[in-house]
């Protein structure tokens, strides 16, 4: 599991947080109703309306508990603004499309590639673009509009599906909901940083009597301490996620990637657009990824749940299986790969040319190698896409799309050819 990637920042460290008051909340039920499974106590330590990881804290940066791509470096996210323009050209040039990120964190991401959006702006110009954010988190919802907005948002109209709207600092409005679902159709280009891992998994292990849950209950001999179970039979979850050709011994399945990837997918099917994952994981491979963050250090999943951030590796192979082939996919991809192929080689000699004292040159080199270094995220992080079939078809050979040899390159999966 990548704890590197968590990179130790050797920030101020963060509030220690918790009254134990999500524990008790969990105690209660478990003593209540018998144990949870992991899913469910996932979704209450991350997203518990009043107690939740996310919605109370959502400790992202150097301060907080764990750091990622779009903290270190500018340059991340100005790639990933240019892979959207590019395939905004690459499809046509249609005269407007939404912008949607899942999970935005404290906003950075699209700050930057708004900032690369109004530099190309001469590009852009007749093209209608707005930007649609899909955060739970109240807290994180404020600190995107401060950094996105100056703080210049307004809630929404009841009839409205958006909770909050507010206009960018460079003219573009700004949407915020909290389920996909509720961000109207239409063209769409979306972005996945860092949020499939933070959303709930379910855990199995092989056993001599079959496929057992892993679940969650209290530890009858230390009061308050939870501890991890295995179903006494099978559950409704072993007999839906586990394959008959399963080889592993132990598997993790995140329904709910499954539910959004499949709308995203039909989004992309019915109304255009492409959609860009990023995030550490696998592609079918692993087996126990579950595990906690805080203050920037390794941080036992089951101790003070709504304190520390919990995630999972993603399983690539999982969401390409759940696009059900309503798009292509591309990827995984290592983040070192995509960023190269993105030309992060050039921008980094652009940005040492124009920066003229040692601090910044070696800010820059430091977050250089910390985006592509193999022991940093340049491996454990990957880079995956949904694009609509035709968008892989060469335009003279639409009539025999099964010729392959005819795809168009896309940009970040291929080696990028500057004419
Ligand atoms: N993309 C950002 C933040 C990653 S942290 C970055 O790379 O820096 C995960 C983000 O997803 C947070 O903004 C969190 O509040 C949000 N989130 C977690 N679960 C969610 C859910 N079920 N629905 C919507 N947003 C969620």
């Amino acid at each position: 599991a990548p704890a590197a990637a968590r990179l130790c920042a050797g920030g101020e460290a963060a509030a220690a947080g918790g009254d134990g008051a999500l524990l008790r909340h969990l105690c209660r039920k478990l003593r209540a109703s018998g144990p949870v499974t992991v899913a469910e106590y996932m979704r209450e330590a991350l997203t518990n309306p009043a107690q939740g990881y996310y919605t109370r804290r959502g400790g992202i940066g150097e301060s907080g508990d764990f750091i990622t791509s779009p903290e270190i470096s500018q340059v991340f996210g100005e790639l990933i603004g240019i892979w959207y323009i590019s395939e905004w050209m690459a499809m046509g040039k249609p005269n407007t499309f939404q912008l949607v990120e899942l999970g935005p964190g404290r906003g950075t991401l699209i700050e930057d590639i708004l900032r690369v959006f109004n530099q190309l702006s001469s590009v852009l110009s007749k093209c209608d673009v707005s930007v649609h954010l899909v955060e739970v988190s109240p807290k994180l919802g404020e600190i995107q509009a401060r950094m996105l907005t100056g703080g210049k948002v307004q809630p929404s109209h009841e009839d409205e599906s958006a909770y909050m709207k507010g206009i960018s600092k460079t003219g573009i409005p700004i949407f915020w909901y909290r389920d996909i679902q509720d961000v109207p159709s239409g063209y769409s280009f979306y972005l996945a940083h860092e949020f499939f891992d933070a959303l709930p998994i379910h855990k199995f292990q092989r056993t001599e009597k079959g496929w057992r849950e892993v679940l969650i209950d209290i530890d009858p001999e230390v009061p308050d301490q939870l501890r991890f179970v295995l179903s006494p039979s099978s559950t409704p979850a072993t007999e839906n996620f586990i394959q008959p050709e399963e080889t592993r011994d132990h598997v993790e399945v995140c329904p709910e990637a499954g539910v959004i990837i499949q709308r995203l997918a039909c989004r992309i099917e019915k109304d255009g657009g492409a959609a860009l994952v990023a995030d550490y994981g696998h592609d079918g491979t692993k087996t126990d990824t579950f595990r906690g963050f805080r203050n920037h250090k390794l941080h036992d999943v089951l101790s003070a749940p709504g304190t520390a951030d919990l995630t999972a590796d993603v399983d690539f192979s999982y969401l390409r299986k759940m696009a059900q082939e309503r798009t292509t996919t591309l990827g995984p991809i290592k983040q070192r790969e995509f960023l190269k192929n993105m030309g992060i080689d050039l921008r980094l000699q652009v940005l040492l040319q124009n920066s003229h004292d040692t601090a910044t040159r070696e800010q820059l080199l430091h977050s250089y190698d910390m985006l592509m270094n193999p022991e940093n995220m340049g491996d454990c992080f990957n880079f995956f896409a949904l694009l609509p079939h035709h968008r892989l078809v060469h335009p003279d050979k639409k009539d025999k799309p099964e010729s392959k040899s005819s795809s168009l390159p896309v940009a970040g999966f291929n080696e990028l050819l500057l004419k």
